[in-house]
């Protein structure tokens, strides 16, 4: 590959996206043809840098230095002053709130040195429509290592040893998920890619796609060897065009360069993806749902067992992951378990990646390892409260989650101890609220949002999180009785224990964590008549 002598990565997340940083690459473009660099400084547009909120964002290697808040007007002094000249643009760097200096380098700022990337660990680094820039990065030599190398068992207990759990939410060991669906005798067997996220506030797994969709396919094909299929999936919603065209260039080059098709690596391994675009429901998140949607079906959930491993896609054995998991895969293969179980808990191994959203000085997309204490997302990576604000709570796991109020700002966000206060990791939506939030507001509207995408499949369900509903905004237009609390909770427990899918088993979470930790601001509510 041609060797640059410095490369412009602009990031073209689709939030970056949203804020214009098409008219910002253009501009660089046109001034590094201006100033005859063409030749020698490479402009691309990449995945998601992180820092969603700093937005449009470009950095300059090798020096590392990251520009914020672009327009098109900066391209000038960024292609003059640092690519011409070699003096950096100060004016345009991330300014310490504490002492007002300019940071220069992006591992300098506190929001990028905190983090541990290794789902995220080519996003914002390569172009995503370019499968050279995945090559280089290693792409693919997990691929080949398995392929030539190890056998299916071999990569199954590879994966248990990392300790590796599902990132969609539900935690389940994927070691153990990949050699249920190895041991299943029926053929054909399927591999499936969850991309479906439709939390309010979550945007991991888009962004993964979006930055680097090479992972993913790699890690599917991988998946397709040890559990013995030939065809996988990926189930992705409409509402995420820009990671549909970028997923859809990067089946097209796999292909071309035979890392997808016949005979993979000359193995005899024949293995390919097809897109399935989804309509955008809530519900075709959980997994038997999803398997509907794709077989043409209505996107409704079906009891299990028989769970997908045995019973999945067209009555087959099928393997499910979601993206993140998937792109989890060829760093452990070619680093090995030992590596990823350094990261995280003794229960909860590796990292895990959260989007950062709401009341929140720095928002965008993060990756931790998995036991970081909240305090360090709140305050050291994202910022602290907007306006210096009071925190209020941290909503983990975006509907299906539960509310963490500030006397636990210091635990460790990883499975078991968030289980504990009545929270769940989930697929990674943290939500930051400050003192002026109403929680019975707050839980109102992921209510709102569950009793909307309910199928409706189930009366727990479909009747319950209505009843549930009423009485929230009973009491948030002062309508409310005391012992409607006893109601909500009766509701909400009986709907944990009786709903049919995840979905309903984890709407009744964001209000049971209310009532369990603020309490005091529904009787407020009750007894103001407010
Ligand atoms: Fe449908 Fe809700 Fe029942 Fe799930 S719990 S099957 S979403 S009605």
């Amino acid at each position: 590959m041609k060797s640059w002598r410095a490369q412009v990565l602009v990031c073209a997340g689709a939030g970056c996206v949203s804020s214009g940083c098409a008219g910002v690459y253009n501009a660089i473009v046109e001034k590094i043809k201006e100033h005859g660099l063409s030749e020698e400084v490479r402009v691309i547009e990449t995945g998601c840098l992180g820092s969603c909120n700093m937005g449009p964002l470009a950095l300059v290697n090798p020096e590392g230095i990251l520009y914020m808040k672009l327009t098109p007007a900066d391209a000038g002094d960024i292609v003059l002053q640092h690519l011409v000249q070699g003096q950096p643009v100060e004016r345009l760097m991330y300014k310490d709130p504490a002492t007002g200096k300019a940071i220069a380098k992006m591992e300098d700022i506190d929001f990028f040195k905190l983090q541990q990337k290794i789902v995220l660990r080519n996003c914002g680094l390569i172009d995503p429509k370019n499968i050279d820039d995945y090559l280089e990065r290693d792409g693919y030599k997990a691929l080949e290592k398995v392929l030539l190398n190890m056998s299916p068992e071999e990569v199954i207990e590879t994966l248990i040893n990392s300790g590796l759990r599902g990132r969609g939410g539900a935690g389940f060991p994927t070691g153990l998920k990949w050699k249920f669906t190895h041991q299943a005798a029926k053929t054909p067997k399927y591999v499936v890619c969850n991309a479906d996220e439709g939390d309010p506030g979550a945007f991991m797994d888009r962004s993964v796609i979006e930055g680097d969709p090479h992972s993913v396919l790699e890690a599917m094909a991988i998946a397709g060897y040890t559990i013995g299929a030939n065809q996988g999936y990926v189930y992705i919603r409409a509402e995420y065009p820009l990671a549909i065209e970028r997923l859809t260039w990067a089946i097209d080059q796999a292909r071309e360069r035979n890392y997808l098709g016949k005979n993979i690596f000359g193995s005899g391994f024949d293995f390919d993806i097809n897109i399935k675009i989804g309509a955008g429901a809530f519900v075709c998140g959980e997994e038997t749902a999803l398997l509907a949607s794709i077989e043409g079906k209505r996107g409704e959930p079906r009891p299990r067992p028989p769970f997908p491993a045995v019973e999945g896609l067209f009555g087959c054995p099928t393997l499910i992951n979601n993206v993140e998991t998937y792109a989890n895969i060829p760093a452990i293969i070619l680093n090995g378990a030992d590596w990823f179980a350094r990261f995280g808990t003794e229960k909860s191994k590796g990292t895990k990646v959260f989007a950062l959203a709401g009341s929140i000085e720095n928002t965008g997309l993060v990756e931790v390892p998995m036991g970081t204490p909240l305090y360090d997302l709140v305050y050291k990576i994202g910022g602290g409260l907007k306006k210096d604000k009071k925190f209020k709570a941290a909503q983990t796991g975006g509907p299906s989650g539960g509310c963490i109020p500030e006397k636990y700002i210091n635990i460790p966000v990883d499975y078991e101890s968030l289980a504990q206060i009545g929270a769940i990791v989930g697929s990674g939506g943290l939500i930051i609220t400050d003192e002026d939030t109403c929680i019975v507001d707050f839980a109102r509207f992921f209510m709102e949002f569950t009793q909307n995408e309910s199928c409706g499949k189930c009366p727990p369900c479909r009747i319950g999180t209505k009843r549930i509903l009423e009485i929230l905004i009973r009491i948030t237009q002062g309508r409310g009785k005391e012992e409607d609390l006893d109601r909500l909770r009766e509701l909400c427990y009986n709907i944990k224990d009786t709903a049919l899918c995840g979905l309903g088993q984890t709407a009744p979470n964001p209000v049971l964590t209310t009532l369990k930790y603020f309490e005091d601001e529904y009787l407020e509510h009750i007894r103001d008549k407010r």
